[in-house]
């Protein structure tokens, strides 16, 4: 593996893999970068916009996480 000069960090608001060689570093793109600054210009840092689909990844392990609770571990 040859070494990466560039850093490769999540970026906050959806998750994904954001390089320091981008323009808008740490965030992934413009967008994300415009969704943290309105998070905090509105006084409150939640995420309550349509971002994108790492959310639902993360809502859909967390209900399988539920699912294998619910399964019945025997039958007699
Ligand atoms: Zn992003």
């Amino acid at each position: 593996m040859p070494p990466k000069p560039e850093l490769t960090l999540r970026c906050p608001i959806c998750k994904k893999e954001a390089k320091s060689t981008e323009a808008d570093f740490p965030f992934c793109s413009a967008r994300c970068r415009t969704i943290d600054l309105g998070n905090w210009s509105s006084g409150e840092y939640v995420i309550s916009s349509p971002v994108t689909d790492a959310e639902e990844e993360f809502l859909q392990e967390r209900s399988s996480d539920n699912r294998s609770s619910d399964n019945p571990e025997s039958d007699s």
